[in-house]
């Protein structure tokens, strides 16, 4: 079972790379813009930026998963060491502490 959402893992992280590989496409295609169309362009520009650090924070909690996956410490607390419910690993596959410890 953990192989399957490590797979889910690895695949989720292939996709977001290849989505920060479409925003650097966007950047540079950005350059041959319109005089006219900067000021949206910066706009845009910004928008990018948030999205890349959006996916590559993500790709960081999925490959701490993973890691853990293959430490068996998968689903274990990072904070207080107790298990992480079931239900909240559902909602939150790369969940690194437990409910109580998260807030
Ligand atoms: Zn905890």
């Amino acid at each position: 079972m953990t192989e399957q959402l490590k797979a889910q893992f690895t695949q989720r992280i292939v996709e977001l790379q290849k989505r920060i590989g479409a925003i650097h496409r966007d950047f540079a295609d950005g350059r041959d813009a319109d005089w006219s169309e900067q000021a949206g362009e910066r706009e845009n520009e910004e928008v990018l930026n948030a999205l890349e650090s959006e996916a590559k924070i993500e790709i960081q909690h999925l490959s701490n998963a993973i890691t853990r996956m293959e430490n068996g410490n998968y689903g274990i607390c990072q904070a207080c060491g107790e298990d992480i419910s079931p239900q909240r690993l559902q909602v939150q596959p790369a969940a690194e502490k437990c409910i109580q410890c998260a807030e």
